[in-house]
């Protein structure tokens, strides 16, 4: 149902100093329902309005002391009454008379003598006025008062987005756009002063893939806000910890007198990952690399200081992880093609700039070639040929390895499938193939070599993979894919043995057939030295368990002299051949090369 909202009754103030028209006029508004009240002169009037306004005032003009004019005007000047509607009510019938009426803020004039229904529908009228222009008033305030609360709720929105463009949501760090911001005001304070040094520290964690794929991407998560926390502990208020995504973490240490300053913050950060951290009941160990950058008023823009401090991050990476690397200006032009590398790679995999080389090895009792290792190399369209050792370790990090390995591995399977059909070589001549930490992790390993083996309809007896310990040390799952390999009778070489963990006594629990031995200890037997280091004892155990020794890097006749007497099986290496291309190592077979 509807509701009506009466108006309340109105209260109207008679100034007049006849007493006839006020009993008149109050008897007259009484018995329409308003309220009445009556002034016999000006100053009653005035008084009568402070203690309490009326809703509209009939005033008279003629009267003795203050005339209506002056009331009105005094009415006029005072916020509190400034509003109150005043309808003259006079004999005065001059133009003059009226117009001053309204120029002194009246809003009616009546001439007396008046009539009854007149003042009456001018009382209401003005009356209803007042209701609008309150009413109009209110719906005002009303409206400011909605538009200041928009207002804040709009300001309290623009807080937040500028939270959230600035800052990473998992870890409530400032983000990469925040830093970004940050380390442009710190070099241009730098340009400014030059004794404002700062340098920039560039983490990232090792392997995190792992942890994210055998825990679970909550737990890698919460790793990842406890190491947030964790960092944060090792900086000045002054400095700025912030994630650049994944698990990239960049640093700004303010006010150093030297490198060695931000040299201390990274050693004890390294330090500290001595200790686990312990997400939901678990103790997780992290290690992470860190690459370091010194500003020095050369940069002249923030992202090259941002991407010295990556290459050197990279370049820790390569020097084998868990490790700092300071960025080297003399190394810029090195730097600068690191950098590079990574969007390179993405090219050169679409543009097939990948071949694969072929480097001779060779059954030292007969000197002639067993088998040949697959040694891809990489055809840059400005660069030339690259050597795997400047790019695996980029495309391991950024999983290109996959597509390369491929690649490699059919091409491999391919080419020792030719020269099978065409009689090159001896009837058990092999192929070796490198597989990456991360390619021997991947799902698809089994798959993919099988598909390689039947597309070359090649025995797989033939096929030998080269994996390194940190293969079988990182990953749970290895003597499991290892038995599935020898399950295929593709066969399994230890590469650069001696270099990683070096430990023989684990050697027995996984199924290998080879080790071979890294060519620095071969190449560190000096002509004079009798000396032989550790070789023998590696050849003597590795033939305890059954395992075949190859020995990388002869460089010189004398160092294969030396492997014959210690019996090792077999010899790859300058001395024989530099790794070949496709149509040399052809040619190479062809000529049934012999090396006594
Ligand atoms: P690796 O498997 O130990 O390969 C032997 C490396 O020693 C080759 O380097 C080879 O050119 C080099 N070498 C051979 N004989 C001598 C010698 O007499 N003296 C010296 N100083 N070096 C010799 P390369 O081709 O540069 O390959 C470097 C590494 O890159 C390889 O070491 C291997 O770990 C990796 N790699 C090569 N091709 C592939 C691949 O297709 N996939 C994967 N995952 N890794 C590969
Ligand atoms: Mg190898
Ligand atoms: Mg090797």
């Amino acid at each position: 149902m509807e509701q009506k909202n009466f108006p309340p009754i109105a209260d109207i103030l008679i100034v007049d100093d006849t007493p006839e028209n006020l009993r008149l006029l109050s008897v007259m508004l009484a018995q329409e329902g308003y309220k009445v009240r009556q002034a016999i002169n000006g100053t009653i009037a005035l008084n009568a309005v402070r203690r309490m306004a009326p809703d509209l005032i009939l005033l008279d003009i003629m009267m003795p002391e203050i005339d209506g004019y002056e009331v009105c005007l005094a009415l006029k000047a005072d916020p509190q009454t400034t509003n109150i509607p005043v309808i003259f009510l006079s004999a005065l019938d001059d133009i003059v008379d009226k117009v001053k009426a309204f120029s002194v803020g009246g809003v009616d004039f009546i001439n007396k003598p008046f009539q009854v229904q007149e003042v009456l529908i001018r009382v209401k009228s003005q009356l209803e006025l007042k209701t609008a222009k309150q009413k109009i008033l209110q719906l005002n305030a009303e409206l400011e008062k909605r538009v200041q609360q928009r207002t804040q709720e709009l300001e309290i929105a623009n807080a937040q987005l500028k939270k959230m463009a600035m800052q990473d949501p998992l870890t409530e760090l400032p983000n990469r756009v925040f830093f970004m911001q940050q380390l442009k005001h710190l070099l241009l304070e730098l340009h400014e002063c030059q004794q404002r040094k700062f340098a920039l520290l560039f983490l990232d964690c090792d392997r995190f893939k792992v942890i994210n794929d055998s825990l679970g991407h909550p737990i890698g998560d919460e790793l990842l806000i406890s190491l947030a926390r964790h960092l944060q502990a090792f900086l000045k208020p002054t400095d700025t910890l912030a994630r650049l995504g994944g698990d990239e973490f960049a640093m700004l240490i303010a006010d150093i007198e030297s490198i060695e300053d931000a040299i201390d913050v990274a050693k004890t950060i390294l330090d500290s990952f001595n200790q686990p951290f312990k997400i939901q009941g678990r103790e997780i160990f992290l290690s992470a690399s860190i690459g370091m950058a010194k500003a020095t008023p050369d940069y002249t823009q923030p992202e090259y200081l941002l991407r010295d401090a990556d290459s050197a991050m990279y370049r820790a990476k390569a020097l084998g992880k868990s490790r700092y690397h300071i960025f080297d200006p003399s190394l810029h032009e090195e730097a600068l093609s690191f950098f590079q590398v990574e969007t390179d790679l993405r090219r050169a995999i679409a543009r097939e700039e990948f071949t694969v080389y072929y480097q001779p090895i060779i059954a030292l009792s007969s000197g002639k070639i067993a088998g040949f290792e697959a040694l891809v190399r990489w055809q840059h369209p400005t660069r030339g040929l690259l050597s795997p050792n400047f790019f695996i370790s980029i495309a391991e990090e950024t999983g290109a390895i996959a597509a390369i390995g491929s690649s490699v591995l059919a091409r491999a399977c391919q080419q020792l499938r030719q020269w099978q059909e065409r009689g090159l070589g001896t009837s058990t001549l092999s192929i070796n193939v490198n597989l990456s930490v991360r390619q021997f992790a991947s799902k698809d390993l089994l798959e993919r070599i099988d598909l390689a083996i039947a597309d070359a309809c090649l025995d797989p007896c033939c096929l030998k993979l080269e994996i390194t310990e940190s293969v079988i040390m990182d990953n749970q799952r290895a003597s499991r894919v290892l038995q599935q390999l020898r399950d295929r009778r593709i066969k399994i070489c230890l590469d650069d043995f001696g270099t990683g963990y070096s430990s023989l006594n684990y050697l027995h629990r996984f199924p290998l057939n080879t080790l071979k031995i890294d060519k620095s200890f071969i190449g560190s037997w000096n002509n004079s030295s009798s000396s032989l280091g550790l070789v023998p004892v590696i050849i003597n155990i590795a033939r305890t368990m059954g395992l075949d020794t190859v020995a990388e890097g002869i460089e010189t006749r004398e160092q294969l002299e030396r492997l014959k007497n210690l019996d090792c099986d077999f010899g790859q290496g300058y001395f024989f051949s530099r790794p070949l291309n496709a149509t040399q190592a052809t040619e190479l077979l062809e000529s049934s090369p012999q090396w006594d």
